[in-house]
């Protein structure tokens, strides 16, 4: 008997020629054949009649071919197949492009469905292209059609069909993963149904049965292997800390931390000294001095004769880093490097040395801090600044670095709770709701392009008082297609130099500049040595000029929220009154609200929980980078009522039987899941 590993090509109606199609979307197995979820749904459930076509609306109709279809050699590579239809009401025109098989398909007197966009005048009415079936078939009409993502030679009529032989194929072999009970109680439909329904709903609540049954599924097995990672990494034994007189170390700070540092600090020491690795998510809004709790636990981990790593995602991050803590942990007794792509061959080797023989204790850096020559004497500790630019194999490839290192996450990006939940499901997390005493709100406006003669008039007054000002650009091509920001920033930049702004010092800098360039800009602008820093969001990440105290952001309404309080984060670092100027001529209602929230609100975990809301998670951030195994269905963002019963469910579930006993089909599919994805796991 088949299982759901079977070949595609053992189902009755897939050759080897669809099975070679179907090859190209990855589509192998049974199982990979009906897990090819739909993208969207066409309802093309209720038929119209020809007079109540109304133009340019997507319907079907059912009609008679009254004329015999006549089929045409427009010229070469073009040929046209036209027939007249009529039901009691009227006549419509269809036309058909290169299916010239069709004039003998359609045969005058039969009645058929024609599903497309109608066009005409209420005299006339006329379709190109539409789908057309027999009447009464209702594969692509008459009903809710699925339409799945595609790729060049697989058409939806072999998706559909081949998914249709695959759900017949599977009918009485589909394993029910979900217990009974769990089912039961959560009021979820069979499994069978669920996979029938999601391809070819029968009505629109069907396919919300379905959709939830398999998604509550999704988020059930997903639960279940995360809470597996976890207790894994709560079997490996590290030996434990000793305690650290941190009294020097908080002497030779120019601040006291601030309450919510220091209960990140003190999480963190608790779990050095616990004997189990640490994997802390340290979660901060900007500004609120995630690089004091980095440096704090590099403090603790080197003076327990260890030696930590603290990886940025951009070079100048990580030279800022360098540049604000090495001088002060020197000063300790800590010896640090600064290891990044433009560090030369001669200094890296030497560096590569002295990390091997311990001679070095804390390496700031970029990629190149995992690159392979790079080994560590004993490295203790591991931080990732700006978690969410890495992939998570990166972090994992610097963890192997060491044998069980600690891990900080430091992420400046407030993430909804149950997000965080998914994305580093398996790490602790510590929150820095409180930021350093003394800050201004950021003045924060939205207007219109109109405006610009005013905002460089301010940005003259501010510079006039000795701030400086950021100009973010993402401003692109008219065709819209491949933004080049590079351009745009350049060309901006000249345009205020040569206009506007022609007795100030601009600085501009992009993504496409080399890295020693961009710094070079970069640093011009932190010594303010440049008044204006025109950019692309190069800029976004981390990036401290605390006497730049302007940020315009142009054509704001292409950014996601998130990435608008990042960029305002880049102001309102000193004790200068700073501003941000959200710049739309865009008046989508939507767009409008989400300016609004920019306006009204500076907490960052507000504003993450309103960009999840309006945009939902496939834009946040990038979350599907993350490669989280086995979430097809369910929808992170919309699903979180979902997501908490089906973690109460698996809870519940392994409190009652930790190995899964019971349930045998269950533990199987977590287990496959997450060998598969492992590795992007933790
Ligand atoms: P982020 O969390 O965005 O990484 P940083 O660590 O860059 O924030 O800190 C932002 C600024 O606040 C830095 O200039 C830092 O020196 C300062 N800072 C950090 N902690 C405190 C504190 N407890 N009191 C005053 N200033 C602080
Ligand atoms: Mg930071």
């Amino acid at each position: 008997m088949a299982d759901l590993s079977t070949d595609v090509r053992t189902i009755r109606g897939i050759g080897d020629m669809r099975a070679k199609a179907l090859a190209k979307l990855n589509i192998c197995t049974l199982r990979d054949l009906i897990s090819w979820f739909p993208r969207r749904y066409e309802d093309r459930s209720a038929l119209k009649t020809i007079a109540e076509l109304a133009p340019d609306e997507m319907a079907g109709v059912a009609a008679m071919i009254a004329t015999p279809p006549t089929l045409s050699h427009i010229r070469k590579g073009l040929d046209l197949v036209k027939l007249r239809a009529v039901d009691e009401t009227g006549t419509l025109d269809v036309t058909f492009f290169n299916q010239s098989w069709l004039k003998n398909n359609l045969v005058q007197g039969q009645t058929y469905v024609f599903y497309g966009k109608a066009e005409g005048n209420l005299l006339r009415k006329k379709m190109a292209n539409p789908v057309v079936e027999a009447e009464g078939r209702r594969e692509f009409t008459g009903r809710i059609v699925p339409i799945y993502p595609l790729t060049a030679g697989v058409s939806q009529l072999i998706l559909s069909r081949s998914v249709r032989q695959g759900l017949n194929a599977c009918e009485d072999i589909l394993p029910d993963i979900l217990p009974d009970d769990i089912r039961l109680a959560h009021q979820l439909c069979r499994i069978g149904y669920a996979y029938e329904n999601i391809h070819f709903p029968e009505t629109m609540e069907a396919l919300e049965l379905a959709r939830r049954r398999l998604a509550f599924e999704e988020l059930f097995l997903f639960t279940i292997g995360l809470r597996r990672l976890r207790s894994r990494r709560e079997i490996v034994e590290v030996p434990p800390c000793q305690d650290v007189d941190m009294a020097p170390f908080y002497a030779s700070l120019p601040f006291s931390l601030t309450g919510a540092q220091k209960r990140c600090v003190a999480d963190a020491m608790a779990d050095f000294r616990s004997g189990r690795p640490m994997n802390r998510l340290c979660q901060g809004d900007v500004g609120s001095g995630k690089t004091m709790v980095a440096a704090a636990c590099v403090y603790f981990l080197v003076k327990n004769g260890r030696q930590a790593a603290l990886m940025a995602p951009t070079e100048i991050l990580a030279q800022q880093h360098y540049a604000g803590l090495a001088p002060m942990l020197e000063k300790l007794g800590i010896r640090c490097c600064l290891l990044t792509g433009a560090t030369t061959a001669k200094t890296k080797k030497s560096i590569c040395a002295q990390l091997e023989t311990g001679e070095i204790d804390f390496a700031i850096g970029t990629h190149a801090l995992i690159s392979e020559s790079v080994r560590y004497h004993d490295l203790g500790l591991v931080v990732t600044d700006e978690q969410h630019r890495f992939g998570v194999g990166q972090r994992a490839a610097l963890s192997a670095k060491g044998n069980s290192p600690h891990m900080l996450v430091m992420s400046a990006t407030p993430i909804p709770r149950t997000l965080a939940l998914i994305l580093y499901g398996d790490l602790d997390v510590s929150i820095i709701d409180e930021l350093p005493p003394g800050r201004q709100p950021i003045n924060t406006t939205a207007v219109s392009g109109s405006y610009h003669p005013r905002i460089y008039e301010f940005i003259k007054k501010q510079v006039a008082e000795g701030r400086q000002a950021y100009i973010v650009c993402s401003m692109v091509e008219e065709n819209d297609e491949m933004p080049d920001e590079r351009k745009a920033a350049t060309a901006y930049a000249k345009m205020l130099q040569t206009g506007p702004l022609s007795s100030l010092r601009i600085g501009c800098v992009h993504g496409k500049l080399k890295p020693k360039e961009k710094d070079a800009v970069m640093s011009a602008f932190a010594r303010g040595e440049t008044d204006v820093l025109v950019s692309t969001t190069v800029i976004e990440v981390g990036v401290d000029v605390p006497n730049a105290t302007v940020m315009v952001v142009e054509n704001a309404e292409r950014f996601g929220l998130s990435q608008l309080h990042q960029l305002r984060g880049r102001v309102g670092r000193g004790s200068h009154q700073s501003y941000c100027v959200l710049i739309s001529d865009n008046k989508n209602e939507e767009t409008r609200a989400r300016l609004r929230v920019m306006v009204k609100t500076s907490n960052g975990f507000k504003i993450a929980e309103e960009d999840l809301r309006l945009r939902g998670p496939g834009d946040f951030f990038g979350v599907r980078q993350h490669g989280l195994p086995g979430l097809r269905v369910a929808d992170i963002g919309c699903d979180t009522k979902l997501l908490q019963e089906a973690q109460a469910a698996a809870d519940a579930l392994l409190a009652k039987d930790p190995t899964l006993a019971s349930c045998p089909a269950t533990a199987a599919r977590v287990t496959e899941l997450f060998t598969q994805n492992a590795d992007t796991l933790n």
